[in-house]
């Protein structure tokens, strides 16, 4: 069967020159970066190559950058680890409704442990309005943890006056670039930003690598302890297959951003243009122009979203229905909730991530098939259309 993947915000698959450039790594160059034999020094030069394509895709320095497991690590650390060195007179933090689960269950762990969480509203398309962060600032908010790119609905969030609010504010920074690093362009100077998260699998990179942003001078306090790896950041042996790996998905996604991000918002908008002209009711989430090149989040009033993305899936077609994390559940999700969208098109609502490897014919193959299904199961549905 044609298998088509149009669910690259869950996850991307390994570039072909990505795993060439690790397999040296999983094979003859096994030494470990901490030692001072040949073997060590070999995979120490490619880690600090790798660490060195990291701060300069940021406009940072490499010394800024540490290695993790991935997104979830690097989130988990920027914000754990900047509130548990300040005082308990510092025990208040800003985030938003729509932050990805690695964040808002950090933030969730952290109320249990007494601190206080303010979660800023989003209007309709999905944004955080700054005068809304401002205004949850107090003298006791120690971080102010916003995401940039949202992983459900795309959208991108006004990160550059979030980032100067906080600094006239002299509050510490955080966003979740997992969405947005290597799609669009990240500047931590530009944006003002002190601690900033990404990944490895979310660029075409391998799964289990990702690197947190600190700027120079924040102070964190570790999650692990052990060995001093990571200038005592982040304990643990180095991964360096997965490290070299990340560099080289960052130079691919470097060198072909611009022309990728406007093929893949023309083939996303022809995928809406087109499936809007046949099918009635769809409903487009998200800022329709402030969201990231390849996500298209749509509602079908009606239905199911997961009886779509099964149904799809049988026709060969990948997409999700809410996040990834929390598909399984039929509740809606954490963030077209945030939006205000009725539980009703909430539960109807798909996602379509488009990425690299996606072409026309892709794009035709689902115009041809979806609207089918969604007549069908229409056609089902104890819910009327409205
Ligand atoms: C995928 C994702 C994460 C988690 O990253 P992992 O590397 O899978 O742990 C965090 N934040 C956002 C916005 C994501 O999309």
């Amino acid at each position: 069967m044609r298998r088509i993947y149009m669910d690259h915000n869950a996850t991307t698959p390994l570039h072909p020159d990505v795993l060439e450039t690790m397999r040296p790594f999983l094979t003859e160059k096994f030494g470990n970066a901490s030692s001072i034999h040949f073997f060590g020094r070999e995979t120490r030069v490619a880690v600090d190559e790798a660490r060195e394509i990291v701060a300069h895709s940021l406009g940072a320095k490499p010394s800024e950058i540490f290695f993790t497991s991935g997104g979830t690590e690097s989130d988990n650390l920027a914000i754990k680890g900047s509130v548990h060195v300040n005082g308990k007179d510092d025990h208040h933090i800003v985030s938003s409704k729509i932050e990805h689960h690695a964040v808002l269950h950090t933030c969730q762990s952290l109320e249990k442990e007494g601190f206080r969480v303010t979660y800023v509203s989003v209007d309709r398309n999905g944004m955080v309005d700054p005068d809304a962060v401002a205004e949850a600032i107090t003298e006791h908010t120690i971080l102010v943890t916003i995401m940039h790119a949202n992983n459900e609905v795309g959208s991108l969030q006004p990160i550059k006056e979030i980032g100067a609010i906080c600094r006239e504010k002299g509050v510490s920074f955080h966003t979740d670039a997992v969405q947005s690093f290597g799609k669009i362009p990240v500047d931590v100077n530009d944006v003002n930003v002190d601690l900033l998260s990404l990944s490895g699998h979310k660029l075409y990179g391998p799964k289990g690598i990702g690197a947190l942003y600190i700027r120079k001078g924040k102070r964190i306090t570790p999650l692990f302890h052990g060995g001093s790896h990571e200038r005592n950041r982040r304990a643990g042996t180095e991964n360096v297959a997965g490290i070299v790996g990340l560099g080289k998905a960052i130079q691919i996604a470097m060198d072909s951003m611009e022309s990728e991000a406007k093929n893949i918002s023309e083939l996303r908008d022809t995928l809406m243009d087109r499936l809007a002209e046949k099918i009635e009711h769809i409903h487009l989430n998200g800022h329709p122009m402030k969201r990231l090149p390849g996500t298209l989040n749509v509602s079908f009033a009606g239905i199911e979203g997961e009886s779509i993305v099964l149904s799809l899936d049988l026709k060969g077609i990948a997409v999700s229905s809410g996040s990834a994390c929390t598909s399984g559940a039929l509740e809606p999700s954490h963030v077209l909730a945030a939006m205000g969208l009725s539980s009703e098109l909430a539960q109807g609502s798909i996602r379509f991530s488009l990425g690299r490897e996606n072409a026309k014919r892709d794009v035709d193959y689902v115009v041809q098939v979806l609207p089918e299904i969604i007549e069908r199961l229409r056609a089902m549905s104890p819910m009327q259309a409205v």
